[in-house]
C-alpha cells in the first residue's frame, strides 16, 4: 500500500485565494521560560518579524486577540487547575508547594513571570481564530503562539500550560459537525487526542517519533474507544524520516481520512520540531517537506486553524512559520531573508530555507506499509456514521442574517459568537466583556462530547491502552 513518492518543488495556485485572520500579540516573545529552558516563546516573534518583512502583511488581515480569561479556559481544564495558574508566580511559589506537584510544574513546565497572561494570549488567538471561521470571516486563521497540545485538564505537560487547541476546537464545535484535528510535531498529540478520545466529533491525527520519546503516548493501536472508537489515528515513526518519505505517508492517509471522515474544518499543528535540526527533535524534514503538509491541507479548500507548537531551533522554527504564512498566502516566498531585526539569527546564509542532513532514515518501505494498510483499512472496513448530521456550515457572515440573530448570538454564547469576538478588537467597547462572563459553561456540554464527559470507566480505559 506505500509507494514512495517523488518530491516535487511547492507550488500554489494564486486563483484560489483565501481569506487570512493572523493573530500575533507582541507581548509573547517577552515571556521566558527561563535560562537554558528549550521552549523559547521569542521564536514566535522572530516568525512574525519575517512575516511582516516579508509584506505578508498586506495579503492577510492581523489581529491581536483578547486574552482567554479564566471562565474560558475553564471550558476545558478544571477550576482549580486554572485557579493555581492564575495565582503562583516565582515570588509566592513555595506556598504551593502541594500544587507544584499535583498540577506537575516544575522542571519542565516551569512557574515563570507572567504565566498566566503567557496562556491567556495563546488560547486567545485559538478561540478567537475559530471564532471567526465559525462565522466565515476568514478562510484560514493562524495563531502561531498556540498549538500547545501536551497540555492536560488538570495538568500541565511538555512546557504546555494551557490546551488552547482542544479550547479551538470546543469553539469550533459550535458550529461544525466534524473537525479533524492534524499534528505534525515531532512529539504525540496527546493532550488533544486523550480530550476528544471518546467522541467522533472530533478526529484526531498525529504523526509523530515513537518509542523511547516523550510523551511515550501514540501507538498505532490506539484508535480511540466508545464512539470515538477509529476517530484516533496514531502514526509512530521512527528517527530521520525525509521529505519524500513523510509525503508518501502524509498524503495519502490525510487524504483517505478527509475522504471517510469529511471534516467541515481542520485544525493543523505546525510544531517545528519535527524539522531537521531541532535541538529535541529527531526527525529529518527540511522546511519544504513540513511545509508540504501545510500546503497539501489548504488544497482541500476546508476552513482550517493553523497552530503553532514545538520547535527549539529559533532560526529554523520562524523560517519555516514565515514560509508557511507566505503559502497559506499563496505566496512563494524569495530565498533571500529580507533584514529584520533578528537579522543576525540567520547566518551565516540568511536564507529562508532549512536544509536536511544526511542522517538515516529508520523508516523502511515495509515499516510504513505496515503503518498505512492498518490505518486504512481500518478505515474501510468501518461505514462512518457520524453523529451530528452534516449540516450547512456558513461560509458567508452575510448569509447569517440579520443583525439580530448575531445578537442573540452573542447572548446565549461564550465569547465564541462571532460579534462579541469582533467588538474585542476595539479596545473601549465594554458590554461584550460584561457581557461574556458566566455564558460559557452551559454551552458546552451541548456542543461537545470532550473530556468532561470521560466516565471513569472510560478514563481507566485509556489510562490502561497508555501505559501498556
Ligand atoms: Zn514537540
Amino acid at each position: 500500500m506505500y509507494v514512495q513518492l517523488p518530491f516535487d518543488e511547492l507550488k500554489v495556485d494564486p486563483t484560489q485565494k483565501k481569506r487570512i485572520a493572523y493573530f500575533y500579540d507582541a507581548d509573547i516573545g517577552n515571556y521566558a521560560y527561563g535560562a537554558g529552558h528549550p521552549m523559547k516563546p521569542h521564536r514566535i516573534r522572530m516568525a512574525h518579524s519575517l512575516i511582516m518583512n516579508y509584506g505578508l502583511y498586506k495579503k492577510m488581515e492581523i489581529y491581536r486577540a483578547k486574552p482567554a480569561t479564566k471562565q474560558e479556559m475553564c471550558q476545558f481544564h478544571t477550576d482549580e487547575y486554572i485557579d493555581f495558574i492564575s495565582r503562583v508566580s516565582p515570588d509566592n511559589l513555595e506556598l504551593f508547594a502541594k500544587e507544584q506537584i499535583k498540577f506537575n510544574v516544575g522542571d519542565d513546565c516551569p512557574v515563570f513571570d507572567g504565566l498566566f497572561e503567557y496562556c491567556g494570549i495563546s488560547g486567545g488567538g485559538s478561540m478567537e481564530g475559530a471564532a471567526r471561521l465559525n462565522r466565515g470571516k476568514c478562510d484560514i486563521a493562524i495563531n502561531y503562539a498556540g498549538g500547545l497540545h501536551h497540555a492536560k485538564k488538570s495538568e500541565a505537560s511538555g512546557f504546555c500550560y494551557l490546551n488552547d487547541i482542544v479550547l479551538g476546537i470546543i469553539e469550533l464545535l459550535r458550529y461544525h459537525p466534524r473537525v479533524l484535528y492534524i499534528d505534525i510535531d515531532v512529539h504525540h498529540g496527546d493532550g488533544v487526542e486523550e480530550a476528544f478520545y471518546t467522541t467522533d466529533r472530533v478526529m484526531s491525527c498525529s504523526f509523530h517519533k515513537y518509542g523511547e520519546f516523550f510523551p511515550g503516548t501514540g501507538e498505532l493501536r490506539d484508535i480511540g474507544v466508545g464512539k470515538g472508537k477509529y476517530h484516533s489515528v496514531n502514526v509512530p515513526l521512527r528517527d530521520g524520516i525525509d521529505d519524500a518519505t513523510y509525503k508518501s505517508i502524509f498524503e495519502p492517509l490525510i487524504t483517505k481520512i478527509v475522504e471517510w471522515y469529511q471534516p467541515s474544518a481542520i485544525v493543523l499543528q505546525c510544531g517545528g520540531d519535527s524539522l531537521s535540526g531541532d535541538r529535541l527533535g529527531c526527525f529529518n524534514l527540511s522546511m519544504s517537506g513540513h511545509a508540504n503538509c501545510i500546503n497539501f491541507v489548504k488544497s482541500f479548500n476546508i476552513p482550517m486553524m493553523v497552530l503553532g507548537g514545538g520547535g527549539y531551533t529559533m532560526r529554523n522554527v520562524a523560517r519555516t512559520w514565515a514560509f508557511e504564512s507566505g503559502l497559506l498566502n499563496n505566496v512563494v516566498l524569495p530565498s533571500e531573508l529580507p533584514y529584520n531585526e533578528y537579522y543576525e539569527y540567520y547566518a551565516p546564509d540568511y536564507k529562508l530555507d532549512v536544509r536536511p542532513s544526511n542522517m538515516y532514515n529508520s523508516n523502511s518501505p515495509e515499516f510504513l506499509d505496515k503503518i498505512l494498510t492498518n490505518i486504512i483499512s481500518n478505515l474501510e472496513n468501518t461505514k462512518h456514521a457520524p453523529s451530528v448530521q452534516m449540516n450547512v456550515v456558513p461560509n458567508d457572515a452575510e448569509e447569517l442574517g440579520d443583525v439580530e440573530e448575531d445578537t442573540k448570538e452573542a447572548m446565549d454564547t461564550k465569547g465564541g459568537s462571532e460579534l462579541a469576538r469582533d467588538a474585542q478588537i476595539q479596545p473601549d467597547n465594554e458590554f461584550y466583556e460584561e457581557d461574556d462572563k458566566d455564558k460559557g459553561e452551559k454551552n458546552i456540554d451541548e456542543t461537545t462530547n470532550g473530556t468532561s464527559k470521560l466516565t471513569d470507566e472510560e478514563m481507566n480505559e485509556i489510562e490502561k491502552l497508555n501505559s501498556e
